[in-house]
């Protein structure tokens, strides 16, 4: 049987609205050229303002995009700037951190973040962290370097911090603790277990529960969900990747984060309203209001 590729249909709109705390909605890098025979199924890509539109009109009140190298936080800076749902988040990801190094440009890419940091609609720097499924052994020590330099920028500026950790938490709590978490850290994508999670809970970090929870055998992020403190909740969807069940083989994208939180919050046994409204609370104090800051014509 092929695989749908295709996009889910809307799913019913949520009454009390969310925001989803990390999504990449940049174009991907091949749009344009030289695309007309590749491999595989064509995937169906859509425009950010199509994919703002479809989310609010499911109660996905807006989004924070993220950046994982120069020019994808670029974009998230300028479209941030001008889209009243759209904050942004910078960093140079754990797995691109060796690439700059080994071209001698890693110090130049994290400056580029630093400045991009101060820029009002720039409300987290993220996703960073440590990779070690995807970096192998020669490329940690840019990763480290990378990371602490990210946590560096967050603090200066006052910023929320968003962590990617594959494969790594106890050198990422590690570092954490030896260097000094920003005062509001995020692991996206929470991918621990329950004693993880109980760590975080007593540092007042967050936990991001992405469409993986769903997964059939996720059963180490349900106990960590179970745990986590209802004020350290945050959802998120990391589209286009982690659909949840059961649309999984099928693109993501933040209208389709109801399924997660209404998973969410059948597994809690609370009710979906309820846990939204915490969700955004959370989600406000971590990164600020969506509309605190003017929109500019930039
Ligand atoms: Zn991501």
């Amino acid at each position: 049987m092929p695989t749908d590729h295709s996009y889910p249909p809307l799913p019913e709109p949520l009454v009390v609205g969310v925001y989803d705390n990390h999504t990449h909605l940049d174009p991907p890098p091949s749009t344009g050229s030289g695309n007309e025979e590749g491999e595989g199924p064509e995937r169906e890509v859509l425009d950010y303002l199509e994919q703002l539109d479809r989310a609010s009109s499911v109660g996905v009140r807006g989004v924070v995009q993220v950046g994982g190298d120069v020019e994808s936080s670029i974009w998230a800076a300028e479209q941030a700037a001008r889209e009243p749902r759209m904050l942004a988040a910078v960093a140079i990801h754990p797995n691109e951190a060796p690439r700059y190094d080994e071209a001698g440009r890693l110090d130049e890419a994290l400056a580029v973040i630093a400045e991009l940091a101060t820029r009002p609609r720039v409300r987290a720097i993220g996703e960073t962290g440590l990779d070690f499924f995807r970096t192998p052994e020669e490329g940690r020590a840019a990763q480290f370097r990378s990371f602490e330099a990210h946590i560096e920028i967050a603090k200066t500026n006052g910023l929320a911090l968003q962590i990617h950790d594959r494969d790594a938490h106890d050198d990422v709590i590690e570092t954490l603790l030896r260097v000094g978490a920003p005062e509001r850290t995020v692991f996206h994508c929470y991918s621990g277990d329950g004693a993880m999670a109980r760590i975080c809970a007593d540092n007042g970090w967050y936990m991001s529960f992405a469409g993986t929870v769903t997964f059939k055998n996720a059963e180490n992020l349900r106990d960590a969900l179970e745990i986590a403190p209802r004020q350290l909740l945050l959802v998120e969807t990391d589209a286009p990747f982690l659909t949840p069940t059961p649309l999984r083989g099928r693109p993501n994208a933040p209208y389709l984060l109801p399924h997660t939180l209404r998973f969410m919050a059948s597994h809690l046994g609370t009710d979906v309203s309820m846990l939204a409204a915490q969700i955004t609370s959370n989600t406000e104090l971590v990164y600020g209001t969506w509309d605190s800051e003017p929109v500019t014509a930039e």
